[in-house]
């Protein structure tokens, strides 16, 4: 019997942290697994906080961390790793659109040896065709560059003890929890789950915010672009080199090549490429300086346990 830290992030979700709370504290005391939920508040400008501590007020087992502001889904679940004391972790959305109930199938994988378990989208619920398209093409990307097929991964998972802690060790800021889950290995189960509908509240992805979700991930794990950037190079190598053959044959022919078109395409090809290729080198630099910053992931207004203010206690080193 290990105890199952479930972590919950929770942006501007007041409608559903209570329903959470509720269903994921029945499911897990029928079935006997003894538990706590790390709910993270992401700088929520709704009344989540309000609810999560109202949550605590009647469950020891509920654990509130509050942050100072909005600091994205990842921090939010890397703060909630942080902080989780069990011997194996959960992270769900709050929004329920991940079945509770799956828990228990997960839960009873890990009694069984398995040390990571990641949950399998089936279907990926409602979307719009947009929303479809644009998340098959980064997924699509996110698989080659990895090597594992990413088109239905999501953030729905349990992690032993042994599997946190190495994710909580890396240096990293900009982390693709997704992806890093597995990354760092360990004995893998995959359980299929249906993805519910929304019930209450509304979802936080703007098409905008999927692309830069899209970007911002495919640099923090992959040096692939940097690749199209070589492979750019050579193609117009080759073709500079046709290029040149061809010139020479004419003018040996007699017939000097009509030039000032054919300059100014190449011109306008060229500087469009280099300027493409800067800017994808570019945004590695951006990304290299916020590293080096070394500045925290998140940082931790307030934590609770159950009732009790333990900011002042808990853990709140980020490196
Ligand atoms: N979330 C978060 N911080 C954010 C955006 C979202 O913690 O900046 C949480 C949100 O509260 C929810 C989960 O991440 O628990 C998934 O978000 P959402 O339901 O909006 O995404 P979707 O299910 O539409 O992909
Ligand atoms: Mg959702």
């Amino acid at each position: 019997m290990g105890v199952l830290s479930v972590i919950l992030p929770a942006y501007n979700e007041e409608l559903m942290v209570g329903k959470a709370c509720r269903v994921l504290r029945e499911i897990l005391n029928n079935a006997g697994i003894s538990y706590e939920l790390v709910l993270v508040d992401d700088g929520s400008t709704d009344n989540t906080w309000e609810e999560i501590q109202k949550a605590g007020e009647s469950d020891q087992n509920v654990m509130g961390v509050h942050f100072s502001r909005n600091f994205g889904k990842e921090s939010a679940i890397f703060a909630g790793l942080a902080q989780a004391a069990g011997d194996v972790a959960a992270v769900m959305d709050c929004d329920l659109q991940h079945p509770p109930e799956k828990l228990l199938e997960m839960y009873r994988l890990w009694e069984n040896g398995y040390e990571v378990i990641e949950g399998v989208k089936q279907s990926r619920g409602k979307e719009s065709l947009i929303h479809k398209k644009s998340a098959g093409f980064f997924y699509n990307i996110m698989s080659r560059a990895t090597g594992v097929d990413m088109q239905n991964a999501s953030d729905f998972k349990m992690m032993d003890r042994r599997a946190v802690d190495s994710i909580l060790s890396m240096p990293e800021r900009n982390m693709f929890f997704r992806a890093t889950s597995g990354w760092v290995g360990f004995k893998t189960a995959y359980v299929k789950f249906e993805v519910q509908e929304r019930e209450a509240g509304e979802s936080k992805w703007s098409s905008w915010s999927l692309v830069k979700y899209a970007f911002t991930n495919i640099v923090a794990f992959t040096t692939l672009p940097l690749q199209f950037v070589t492979l750019g190079g050579v193609v117009c190598l080759l073709l500079s080199l046709l290029l040149a053959v061809y010139s020479v044959v004419q003018y040996f022919a007699g017939h000097a090549v009509e030039g000032y078109t054919t300059i100014l395409i190449m011109l306008l090809f060229i500087g469009s490429a280099v300027m493409m290729s800067l800017g994808i080198i570019g945004y590695y630099i951006s990304k290299i300086y916020e590293e080096v910053k070394r500045r925290p992931r998140y940082i931790i207004s307030q934590i609770m346990r159950g009732k009790e203010d333990i900011s002042s206690q808990a853990n709140q080193d980020v490196q």
